[in-house]
């Protein structure tokens, strides 16, 4: 039996119908190096979305491969409860130097929704051991995405992964997210006002007495299709947040390590939430591994004698692992002594300059928006009314099939087809990257199959 049969007969892959495995089958994939991932049949894939996102620094980066090996011959795992180790202490006190003013206290967990789950379950106690029992829902932006397990899902407000469970998740107040593609007060992202902010204020008037907190991914929706908003929306959230006593909790899971361009997608706001949390890019997605960030004033509301029962009583097997810690350091020592960001910002100026070269005009481009590296390309059936193309079309889907023949891996979101690569991506594989991208999308929306709508 072949390796694709084996897998096939015992895996159940994330977020996929398996149904389109009998079409497209899973790509087994040998190594990897930098940008790239070589197929068992030596193929190569440009991994232009990082791997779902994680990997910043390149496939089996050598520093980071070092880190981990020296680490894996010391300890690979201890309790973390009333233990510690030299990576996880000197970790925080580097994260401590980058990340927004005052985050000080870093509780661990091992993936995203579990940072998640860990803020939400940290700001409900802050309010009740604060003097505010009667805080006790959440408020989110509609398109959010917070991960996956049901405290997440409540937050999220994307139907394709929360539509099904609704019945088993906390009853959230959504506030309506700036849409700056189609915005509903007809600005643009570069010079509003931000308009649209009043969903917020009036959510707040009318919520924020029983609100303990508001989560949102700071500048840019990601699963939502890469949408971008301006920091000026984060920085009137962090005021009304002040005025009305509701944490402010960011989940950088996705823009955090110099994805938007800044360390953290906060810094373009100039503002600190009072929680933060972070994955994907902390281990340069090596491991898993992630962060709930806290303030010492919050930190503070849960210190008190054992007998008043104020701990917080929440716990992951792997909190702290080693292995994960010596990644994340390894990442750390990078941005320490490389000029990553730099770099990365004249990559994302190029990629910029290309991408519009090669698909502005495009009959069915909407819109191509970025924000560091990160840059998505908005299919529509209309340019001049921006009307989307039929969702069960699957324009992306295809396009995906088609760019993995061409050796990229695009997976795109809905009709957004989006680049969102490792930040050592250089010029060339930028070159080739998007013409791999433009010659998929020309084999689906340029076919005339596709502009009758027969696929
Ligand atoms: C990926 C992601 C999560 C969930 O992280 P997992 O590790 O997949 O659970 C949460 N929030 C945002 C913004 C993300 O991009």
């Amino acid at each position: 039996m072949s390796l694709v049969q084996k897998d096939l007969q015992y895996i159940w892959h994330p977020c996929s119908q398996m149904k389109d495995y009998e079409t497209l089958p899973p790509i087994v994939i040998d190594r990897g190096e930098g940008v790239y991932l070589y197929g068992e049949d030596g193929k190569e894939y440009i991994d232009i979305v990082s791997s779902w996102w994680c990997n910043l620094l390149g496939h089996c980066n050598p520093r980071i491969n070092e880190g981990i090996k020296a680490q894996l011959g010391r300890l690979e795992h201890v309790i973390f409860a009333n233990f510690t180790h030299e990576g996880a202490i000197r970790l925080c006190e580097q994260l401590a130097e980058i990340l927004p003013a005052g985050l000080t206290k870093f509780n661990f967990s091992d993936n995203g929704s579990a940072a998640v789950e860990c803020s939400l379950k940290m700001a409900f106690q802050y309010q009740n051991q604060t003097g505010h029992p009667e805080k006790t829902r959440f408020m989110c932006l509609s398109e959010g995405y917070h991960g996956e397990t049901l405290g997440a899902l409540s937050v999220g407000t994307l139907d394709l992964y929360a539509r099904l469970y609704r019945p088993m998740l906390m009853d959230t107040v959504r506030i309506q997210a700036p849409d700056c593609f189609r915005c509903p007060c007809g600005k643009c992202r570069d010079t509003c006002a931000c308009e649209c902010f009043s969903h917020a204020e009036r959510a707040f008037e009318r919520y924020a007495a029983e609100t303990c907190a508001i989560i949102v991914e700071p500048l840019l929706q990601g699963s939502a299709g890469m949408r971008i908003y301006p920091p000026l929306y984060l920085k009137k959230l962090r005021g009304l947040c002040d005025r009305y006593g509701v944490l402010l909790i960011a989940d950088e899971i996705a823009t955090g390590f110099g994805r938007t361009g800044k360390m953290f997608a906060c810094d373009h706001a100039g503002i600190s939430p009072d929680i933060l949390c972070m994955s994907k890019g902390l281990t340069g997605g090596y491991l898993p591994m992630a962060i709930t960030v806290t303030t010492d004033e919050i930190y503070r509301a849960f210190y008190a004698d054992y007998s008043e029962g104020k701990a917080f009583m929440h716990s992951h097997t792997y909190s702290g692992n080693p292995l994960g810690c010596a990644a994340a350091l390894a990442v750390q020592e990078i941005f320490r002594s490389e000029p990553i960001l730099e770099n990365a910002a004249g990559r994302a100026e190029y990629l910029t300059r290309k991408l519009n070269k090669a698909l502005k005009d495009h009959p069915n481009v909407g819109e191509i928006r970025h924000i560091g590296l990160i840059h998505a390309v908005e299919l529509v059936r209309d340019k001049n009314t921006k009307a989307g193309f039929d969702p069960g079309l699957r324009v992306g889907y295809q396009i995906y099939q088609k760019a993995l023949k061409r050796g990229l891996l695009l997976r795109p979101l809905g009709n957004v087809l989006y680049f969102n690569p490792p930040l050592i991506i250089t010029e060339e594989q930028i070159d080739c990257a998007v013409e791999r991208c433009a010659a998929a999308m020309d084999d689906i929306v340029s076919s005339k199959s596709f502009r009758t709508g027969r696929i």
